[in-house]
């Protein structure tokens, strides 16, 4: 009884700090999670960058031995950008995913999480709590669910009926005995758009994801964009979102409730040719609050370059040129010559057979044969 009317303060405190939504559930073990997760991992589908053991990340206890209960919460963010800056021919911008506006959402949820448990703090004597927002070894959408946040859609992502899931999830292992909400029952339906509209077959079978097929993974990854899904970014250099943006609980949605969230349109949508030149420092000063920013500039640099690859923007034919040339990375010299082929200017291939004349990596050298075998399929 003692610990529900403690719940009830807990959830009137937290409206009070603009949480949107907060749930409990119990801290048993995730069985069904363990099982996925090996499955996941056997078939090759994970993205690597899990953290812990699947024990750690199956059973709450072994993160907190006194764990009774885990506290689930959920941020909105929004989805439309005030003033927004337009693509145009000639000034492409790329674009970060809408989960990475604003100042990094893990420093944000982590300074809520520390406010409740201020708050339990002052209230239970011997309160203990171990709070994570996405990089801990707990599954945000695991315990989420089980805490009735929001139900799993078959996109892999929870779906609040309020909020769809454009929200920001963290959680709280605490050795209270809080009484757990009821999870809400899986709202999807019929509904299969988000996997008709996945454009690399990551989704392969309801809320089954293959990480390593997904845009949004391969726009972290620091190594050669897979050929086959260098054309499908259209301007996103980070994240991709699709399959939250066809979701019909998605629809409207855009909640402005954190000033923390608003995006600057300048650095959500930065100017390709602009981020080509940006030095070490500028970057960190610039887009270093940004979640979009943690695996640094390289990854976003190189779908930068596909990004002006696929719109064949010829303005930033010699930007593309001079990177080619000089950039000490390959895959950054590799990519370029790929998108210079994909804009298909002679002077574009005449570049590159003269690059070809003093490069010295191999990988690099087989993306210029590449892009020189476009020319020849071009005439
Ligand atoms: Fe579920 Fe449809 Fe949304 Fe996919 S798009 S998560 S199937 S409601």
């Amino acid at each position: 009884m003692a610990y529900q009317q403690l719940k009830e303060e807990l959830i009137a405190f937290s409206k009070e700090i603009g949480i949107e939504k907060i749930g409990f559930a119990s801290a048993e073990p995730f069985s069904d999670l363990k099982s996925r997760l090996e499955e996941q991992q056997t078939l090759g589908y994970a993205s690597g960058f899990e953290k812990g053991t699947n024990e750690e990340r199956t059973e709450p206890k072994r993160l907190m031995p006194q764990a009774e209960s885990i506290i689930a919460i959920a941020l909105a963010y929004p989805t439309r950008i005030k003033n927004d800056p337009k693509s145009v021919k000639g000034d492409r911008r790329g674009m970060f995913c809408r989960a990475s506006w604003g100042t990094d959402y893990h420093l944000v949820l982590q300074e809520k999480l520390d406010q409740l448990a201020s708050f339990l703090q002052e209230k239970v004597e011997d309160f203990q709590y171990s709070s994570m927002v996405d990089t801990g070894e707990l599954s945000d959408r695991a315990v989420a669910e089980r805490a009735g946040i929001g139900f799993s859609g078959k996109n892999t992502l929870i779906i609040s009926p309020e909020y769809g899931s454009y929200i920001y999830l963290g959680e709280m292992i605490t050795n209270l005995p809080f009484p757990p909400d009821q999870p809400l029952t899986d709202g999807c339906g019929t509904c299969t758009k988000c996997i008709d509209a996945c454009p690399t077959g990551a989704l392969v079978e309801p809320g089954r994801l293959n990480a390593q097929q997904c845009l949004a993974y391969l726009t972290t990854t620091k190594g050669f964009m897979p050929e086959e899904h260098r054309d499908k970014l259209g301007n996103f250099i980070y994240g991709y979102e699709t399959c939250q943006v066809v979701c019909p609980y998605n629809k409207g949605i855009d909640f402005h409730h954190h000033p923390e969230f608003e995006p600057d349109p300048d650095l959500v949508k930065p100017r390709l040719v602009d981020l080509l030149a940006i030095s070490n420092r500028e970057f960190k000063e610039k887009f270093g609050k940004m979640a979009g920013s943690w695996r640094g500039k390289k990854p976003l640099q190189r779908n930068a370059i596909l990004a002006l690859g696929h719109y064949k923007e010829v303005a930033a034919l010699d930007t593309l040129i001079d990177v080619m040339n000089q950039d000490p990375r390959p895959v950054i010299r590799g990519t370029a010559a790929w998108a210079i082929a994909k804009i298909g200017e002679e002077r574009g291939f005449e570049a590159i057979r003269g690059a070809k004349g003093h490069e010295n990596n191999a990988e690099v050298i087989e993306e210029m044969n590449k892009g020189l075998e476009m020319e020849i399929l071009s005439h």
